[in-house]
């Protein structure tokens, strides 16, 4: 069973994100770039899969600039087979990157794909969902649990309060939540040996899709800063005044 991954190159989590001072966006400049969490979740997940013998190939796939290989070769790293860029300086939207990887899995046939739940950049929570619509395949979103088994995927999800488990018929697109897995970290080998495992690249128009924005961004704002705290001399001060911020709440 051929299974693809999906992962997307965005600021490491650990970036204190600063937004544009025109409001048009986030600044990425010189910021450190890394494969979106839930990605990493994704792609551990099929090399498990792979290493308990129900996969054979592991394909990981990026759509993005060219600087996108870094982050498939950490996919390699960590054990995938294979690696496929789809190169653009396009602002890759979610129905756009669902087109281009419903060309790859017409072209490749694979069982099983696994996306991420969301990507934290743009917290879309789209592209698994469109893809599924587009390739007319089941869906299983938010998996914290995968076992393949008969030609199905039994996946649980979570849900609000609590989960709920589905089974799918495959081929399905499963979207990966941060409890399905730990993810590993790739060692010295594994991140040699992924140098030498090839990543082709193709553009979109080779898959014969148009990418452009269907959708422009307005306006970016931070968050609202934290007023400073007051220290309060004692408990009963403290009740005093949550008891007085509640009547005017
Ligand atoms: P989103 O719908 O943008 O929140 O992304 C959901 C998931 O789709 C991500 O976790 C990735 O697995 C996948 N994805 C989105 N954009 C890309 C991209 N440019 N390249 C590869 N995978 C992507």
């Amino acid at each position: 069973m051929k299974i693809i991954v999906t992962v997307k190159r965005v600021v490491d989590h650990t970036v204190n994100v600063r937004v544009k001072s025109d409001g048009s966006g986030v600044d990425t400049a010189n910021v450190k770039m890394s494969m979106n969490p839930f990605d990493e979740i994704a792609v551990e997940e099929a090399v498990r899969l792979k290493e308990a013998g129900v996969a054979t190939e592991v394909i990981a796939v990026s759509a993005g600039v060219a600087q996108a290989q870094e982050t498939l070769r950490t996919a390699l790293a960590i054990g995938a087979d294979r690696g496929i860029l789809i190169e653009s300086n396009e602002a890759l939207q979610p129905l756009a990157v669902a087109k281009l990887l419903k060309a790859i899995l017409d072209r490749e046939q694979p069982q099983l794909i696994i996306l991420g739940k969301q990507a934290i950049d743009d917290d879309s929570n789209q592209t698994g969902q469109m893809l599924a619509a587009l390739g007319d395949m089941p869906q299983a979103t938010f998996a914290s649990k995968v076992v393949i088994a008969d030609g199905s995927a039994v996946v649980t999800r979570e849900v609000d309060g609590g989960a709920q488990t589905l089974s799918v018929k495959l081929p399905a697109v499963i979207t990966t939540d941060l409890r399905l897995n730990e993810p590993r970290y790739a060692t010295l080998p594994s991140i040699m040996k992924a140098k030498k495992k090839p990543i082709e690249t193709i553009k979109p128009e080779d898959l014969g899709v148009d990418v452009t924005p269907r959708l422009a961004t307005l306006k970016v704002v931070e968050p609202a800063r934290r007023g400073a705290g007051v220290r309060m001399p004692d408990v009963a001060s403290l009740l005093e005044r949550l008891k007085a911020e509640a009547n005017v709440l």
